[in-house]
């Protein structure tokens, strides 16, 4: 399988060459498809797959044919650490740089100004549950913000992110998930905890097995 036939969008499949992706890994010919159709998705898959990409990529091309333009925050990745932030905002970044389109990537972590970077955030944000939570608490992000602007929620490394700790943030935040947004979970285990997570946040998910 190409990239072409996924049904990307032409600016990400540019990218893609760009950046020397010849063709998608297995987890993303599975993955990116299934994404592109909309549903909410459960995908088991491990590090070194190529997972990232598998929903970064539906994740920019939901953004880029969302018509919202530049509005920070339509995508919203949640990881466990703030290493991965950095990882899984660079690996975003290098595509959306690629791209030719206005399209931006942002890591909220560690100890940068909060207020400043979530309010200049590009349209795909990597944060961790903590982060976010402190950034609603605050009000930075409003719940209104989220109603009108997010598409996309991913929750990487789901398995970790409750060994972290982090399911009390995920429960604060999903009752703010406007209905009309796409829910993407990865998973490298499955777990009784992860099907509680997959309950809270997502609806009539498909799951991938990859
Ligand atoms: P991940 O499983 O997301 O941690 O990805 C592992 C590595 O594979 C990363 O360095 C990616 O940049 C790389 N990668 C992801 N997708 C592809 C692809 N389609 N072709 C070649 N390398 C890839």
């Amino acid at each position: 399988m190409s990239f072409d036939a996924t049904g990307l969008d032409p600016r990400l499949l540019r990218a893609l060459s760009k950046r020397g992706f010849e063709k998608p890994t297995p987890v993303q010919a599975e993955c990116i498809p299934k994404a592109l159709e909309g549903r909410d998705i459960v995908a088991r898959a491990r590090t070194g797959s190529g997972k990232t990409l598998a929903y970064l990529l539906p994740a920019l091309h939901r953004v880029l044919t969302s018509g919202k333009g530049r509005s920070g925050w339509q995508a919203l990745v949640l990881v466990p650490t703030r290493e991965l932030c950095e990882q899984v905002k660079d690996e975003a970044a290098a595509v959306a740089a690629a791209c030719g389109a206005d399209l931006a990537a942002t890591a909220i972590a560690g100890d940068a100004p909060l207020r400043a970077a979530a309010a200049t955030a590009g349209q795909l944000v990597v944060t961790t549950p903590a982060k976010l939570a402190q950034v609603l608490r605050e009000g930075i992000l409003t719940p209104r913000m989220l109603q009108d602007r997010l598409q996309v929620l991913v929750l990487d490394e789901a398995d970790l992110l409750l060994s972290y700790g982090y399911e009390e943030d995920v429960q604060a935040l999903a009752p703010q998930i406007p209905r009309s947004c796409q829910c993407l979970l990865m998973s490298a285990t499955s777990s009784g905890d992860v099907d509680r997570l997959t309950k809270l946040v997502l609806h009539n998910p498909l799951t991938l097995n990859l």
